[in-house]
């Protein structure tokens, strides 16, 4: 063990929410819910404002909705986050060579091997807390955002102290400390520990991490078999060596496919989608990693090359959970005059599955869908959603997507960007019924002004996202 709390785990606060607010004036301090906006869509982020109705990732956006029918619902802008996080590793690199991506928002650092090592070892836990304080000033600085940083000895309680942390702060778990605060919370910390262990160690009247540390490891083991019962066993007893491992590795496992004729049917093109994912999860799988964003690449038939993805609360191998990311990224892109490659990736691997609550919920969300279809068909149509999802062309399922296979007008989703001819940037407040309402404002604008359009405006082009405060 570290004698030095010299491994940080950094970790952005309310990430994509917070730099949709900073992008939009109008949505600052205000309720903001980034995610899949259609009638299965999840919460990928929900703003501290919005938390305060009970809304939080990974939770379903009909529910969401009905807890705060209020809020600004966007979908994500993965290019701008990806740009915002490149800055922030960045910093963190400059800190240690040894930074270890778990997401766009959140990464390990181990001071001891850059250039604070030396010094670490003799000044110790004042040290890291004065490197934390300055990296968290950097980043507010260099891109307008707060992140929360934890300190410890091992990755296990600097994660831990992150979470506690939170928002915008700094906690630091001393040298010695470790099993005083790992006796206070409980079972759930653990990494390794989803619902179905959590389950199985409450069965065995186990509830806390203090309760499982006090118990002679052989009967861990008994209880979860040997592998999964002695690393969580140590894990309680605070004994975690895992290393800070830098991102040489590939950090992404992909598969694709070119087609000799080009595939039109959009039947034939899921099958062959389900085909790839399932070759992928095999991959990751077969190297033991989860990841937590799926992408799927299509090459048209003119060539042009898109690329989409959606990222994951946490990491997974699920094969299940994979290939209905990978349809749900397939629908929200037009499949017109046919495509010639397809291809389905996972990146943001992690070399642990912190929970598979994603997967559970999935499973459950399926057998829910197969009963309420209709229902929820009748729902959307009585709320305009569905209007709204065709607009956007958001994740709402087959009925939202090719009702007739055929586009109508042109989508214009919620949060995104664009450029009018004469009232310059802003970005999509809503739309439907063939109207598209636009807020005119920008990073350092003030507070800008709504005007509403026909969909098919011709002074309305899509656009790509401006630079934060303090970014480019
Ligand atoms: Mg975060």
């Amino acid at each position: 063990m570290r004698p030095v709390p010299s491994i940080l785990h950094l970790d952005m606060d309310a990430f994509f929410a917070s730099v949709e607010q900073a992008s939009k004036p109008s949505l600052r301090g205000k309720p903001v819910i980034v995610g899949g906006l259609g009638a299965r869509g999840v919460v990928s982020t929900a703003s501290y404002e919005a938390r305060r109705f009970g809304v939080h990732s990974a939770m379903a956006m009909a529910q969401a909705r009905r807890l705060a029918p209020n809020a600004a619902y966007l979908i994500p802008r993965f290019e701008l986050y990806r740009q915002v996080s490149d800055e922030v590793m960045a910093l963190l690199r400059e800190l240690s060579p040894l930074v270890e991506p778990l997401s766009l928002d959140e990464a390990f650092v181990d001071l001891a091997a850059g250039p604070y090592g030396e010094a670490l070892a003799t000044e110790g836990a004042e040290l890291a807390r004065a490197v934390a304080e300055d990296l968290r000033e950097d980043i507010r600085t260099r891109v307008g955002l707060t992140a929360s940083v934890g300190l410890s000895t091992t990755k296990f309680l600097a994660k831990i102290a992150s979470e506690q942390a939170k928002p915008d702060g700094l906690v630091l778990i001393e040298a010695g400390r470790e099993r005083e605060v790992l006796d206070t919370l409980s079972v759930r910390a653990l990494p390794g520990v989803g619902p179905a262990t959590e389950e199985t160690l409450r069965r065995a009247g186990l509830t806390q991490i203090r309760e499982v540390a006090a118990l002679p490891q052989e009967e861990l083991v008994h209880l979860l078999g040997r592998a999964h019962g002695a690393g969580v066993h140590a894990l309680a007893l605070g004994l975690d060596d895992r290393p800070v491992v830098a991102e040489r590795d590939a950090k992404s496992v992909s598969v694709e496919d070119t087609f000799e004729v080009d595939l039109l049917d959009r039947d034939h093109i899921v099958t062959e989608l389900e085909r790839l994912a399932d070759r992928c999860v095999r991959r990751l799988r077969a190297a033991g990693r989860s990841g937590r964003t799926v992408v799927v690449k299509i090459r048209r038939f003119d060539f042009s090359t898109l690329t989409r993805s959606e990222t994951l609360p946490a990491p997974t191998d699920d094969p299940l959970v994979i290939a209905q990311m990978a349809r749900r990224l397939l629908d929200s892109v037009e499949l017109l005059g046919g495509i010639r490659l397809l291809g389905v990736g996972v990146t943001g691997l992690a070399d642990w599955t912190q929970e598979d609550l994603f997967a559970q919920a999935l499973r459950e969300g399926l057998a829910e869908d197969a009963a309420d279809e209709a229902a929820d068909a009748e729902q959307a149509r009585e709320t305009g959603e569905a209007e709204e999802d065709a607009a956007y062309g958001g994740p709402a399922g087959p009925r939202a997507f090719h009702p007739g296979g055929e586009l109508k007008a042109r989508r214009w989703a919620p949060g995104q960007d664009v450029e009018h001819a004469e009232l310059g940037h802003g970005w999509v407040q809503g739309s439907g019924v063939g109207r598209v309402t636009i807020r005119f404002e920008t990073p350092n604008s003030p507070v800008g002004r709504v005007r509403t359009f026909a969909v098919d405006d011709p002074a309305l082009s899509s656009a790509g996202a401006l630079p934060l405060v303090g970014t480019a």
